[in-house]
């Protein structure tokens, strides 16, 4: 008896879909690209429920024939190559020809499309391997897809779609990364009727970053352009000492398509090595032009990843190019917002905005103590049976400290951290955070998946003290915080926060919020501390839970063993 059977075409048909067509952010991708494939200026992406109802596209593209309506969902079937050889040279964002038949396989699916002109247009109406009906429509040129109930009759993959918003999030990330890949492009998503992203036709990737991101952030970043015909890098990215506390903010393209790609991502990091703070990350909007011949984009069935012909010389481009960049701006020359460009004003502006990266005010570290709202007084005995003793400071950042074993040196903003860190837990569990409210407007603008982000935390951010309140498209104004911030602080603590819970798991999104106020409102590197304060902190610190590692798992302290100094003395 034979075991081994070839699969019915309908079986095999479905498990090629799933492999890409994953989710509705799979299906708004597939169609995009088509729709940027066929030349479209104008690019509008409607949703209902996340995708999961329905997910519509329509372009203002070549469009297609009768002929090739039907076509276009034969498996395998495309107008972008025809040849081996083409398979070398791929300029399109498109080629496998899957695309339409995966999703019409798994899926209610119709198109309406028209090359405009004297021909009438067509509508094919699909339900799963299905086509129901071919018929005349008439529209502009261009084209319509519509995808209805997505994976109904795959119900094993149905059951493991996300919530709405779990399934909005990536659709709005690639649409952003659409968004910049193609400035001149007119690009809109809507869920449930409600405006996500709306963005006209922009001259170019600055002014595009301005619109999605805002100023803020154009202004934290710089130009980066150089490179010859086997590989140019354009773009911007962080101007230190700006940062970001995560790397979902770094953006790459290959030839046009967004990428995620370790050799991009370790080259930019290697070229802020040593020269950004310790936890900060850059900000990335980098674009690689590389002949077609030496990227493979054929290695993933959705695309996401390429593979380059010569690794290293890529790594070099990136790394000189950012450092290139850098030794320009390294007199500080801000990027001036569009618009303001060569107006003194704006630059005034920008140099007031600049202040957050000076020193911080000579605030009095230990005021923190006392103004934490525990209002616990401290209690500055020095402990006696540890034998522990502060030396004192070195470098502005760590304290020196003896005992029994030898010498301690503890890192005075990890220390600080885990102190608050813990004194802010407990505000938590007791009571509800005792709040300021603020009197001017702290206004502050999203991008749009941070703004996302905002709305799905928001219950979890008012519980931690921050009530903010929306003020019309990605605009944001503050209207509460904890009272441990001062107002500037409060706003850096949220985006930080922000940014955070993006990545967070549900059950650990508040020791994340908690770590992050902890980081904003401890002492930094490099401040001078008086001898007792070091001793308060000191006492504090061994009376945590764990005076080893700060919140985020980071080390607090190294010891240097009396053995060890004996050692090197020869005293043994
Ligand atoms: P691929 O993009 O890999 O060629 P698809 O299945 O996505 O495969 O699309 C099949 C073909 O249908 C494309 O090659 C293209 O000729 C045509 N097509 C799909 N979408 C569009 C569109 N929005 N406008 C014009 N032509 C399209
Ligand atoms: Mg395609």
């Amino acid at each position: 008896m034979t075991r081994v059977k070839v699969l019915p075409a309908e079986i095999s048909q479905k498990i090629a879909a799933g492999e890409v067509i994953e989710r509705p952010a799979s299906v708004v991708k597939e169609l995009v690209e088509n729709s940027l494939d066929a030349g479209a200026t104008e690019v509008s992406v409607d949703l209902v429920d996340g995708g999961k109802r329905l997910i519509r596209v329509e372009d203002n593209g070549t469009g297609m024939s009768r002929e090739d309506a039907e076509l276009a969902f034969v498996r395998h079937s495309t107008s972008k190559i025809a040849r081996e050889e083409d398979l070398l040279e791929i300029s399109t964002l498109g080629f496998r020809g899957e695309a339409l038949p995966s999703i019409s396989s798994i899926s209610r699916l119709t198109l309406k499309t028209s090359e405009g002109g004297e021909a009438p247009g067509t509508e094919v109406e699909r339900e799963g391997e299905r086509t129901l009906s071919v018929k005349d429509f008439a529209r502009r040129r261009g084209t319509t897809v519509e995808v209805r109930d997505l994976f109904f009759n795959l119900p094993v993959r149905q059951k493991f779609l996300r919530g709405d918003r779990a399934e909005l999030n990536p659709i709005v990330k690639y649409l952003t990364s659409v968004a910049l890949a193609y400035p001149g492009l007119r690009l809109s998503l809507a869920n449930s009727g409600r405006v996500l992203l709306s963005c006209p036709p922009v001259g170019g990737l600055r002014e595009r970053i301005f619109q999605l991101f805002g100023k803020s952030t154009l202004e934290k970043l710089m130009e980066v352009d150089s490179g010859g015909d086997s590989g140019r890098l354009t773009g911007f990215s962080s101007l230190p000492p700006f940062g970001r506390s995560d790397r979902t903010h770094q953006h790459f393209f290959v030839n046009g398509r967004p990428v995620r790609d370790v050799i991009l991502s370790s080259a930019l990091h290697q070229a802020y090595r040593g020269i950004l703070e310790k936890d900060l990350s850059p900000e990335a909007f980098l674009f690689l032009s590389l002949p077609y011949g030496d990227v493979d984009v054929n290695v993933h069935p959705a695309k996401a990843e390429v593979r380059f012909r010569h690794s290293s010389s890529v790594y070099e481009i990136v790394l000189r190019a950012v450092e290139q960049a850098r030794a320009k701006v390294s007199g500080i020359k801000p990027i001036a917002s569009p618009g303001n460009e060569d107006s003194a004003r704006g630059a005034g502006d920008y140099a007031d905005r600049r202040t957050p990266f000076r020193i911080p005010e000579a605030r009095e570290p230990l005021d923190r103590f006392f103004r934490s709202p525990l209002g616990a007084g401290p209690d500055l005995q020095p402990e006696a049976e540890s034998g522990r003793r502060v030396l004192g400071q070195y470098a502005n950042s760590y304290i020196v400290v003896e005992d029994k074993d030898g010498l301690l040196v503890i890192d005075q903003h990890n220390a600080h951290e885990r102190v608050l860190f813990e004194r802010y837990s407990e505000i938590d569990r007791r009571q509800s955070w005792p709040v300021k409210l603020s009197l001017i407007p702290l206004l502050f603008d999203l991008s749009p998946s941070q703004a996302l982000d905002l709305e799905a935390n928001e219950g979890t951010l008012l519980e931690s003290g921050f009530r903010v309140e929306a003020m019309g498209g990605r605009s944001f104004a503050l209207r509460e915080f904890p009272e441990i911030f001062q107002p500037e602080e409060a706003l850096a603590a949220l985006s930080g926060i922000l940014e955070d819970l993006s990545a967070a798991p549900p059950e650990g999104k508040k020791d994340k919020i908690l770590a992050t106020m902890a980081c904003k409102t401890a002492i930094k590197a490099g401040e001078p501390l008086l001898r007792e304060k070091m001793e308060f902190l000191v006492a504090e610190l061994f009376k945590t839970a764990n005076p080893s590692l700060c919140p985020h798992g980071r080390p607090i302290q190294v010891r240097i063993a009396r053995s060890q100094i004996e050692k090197g003395l020869r005293r043994r």
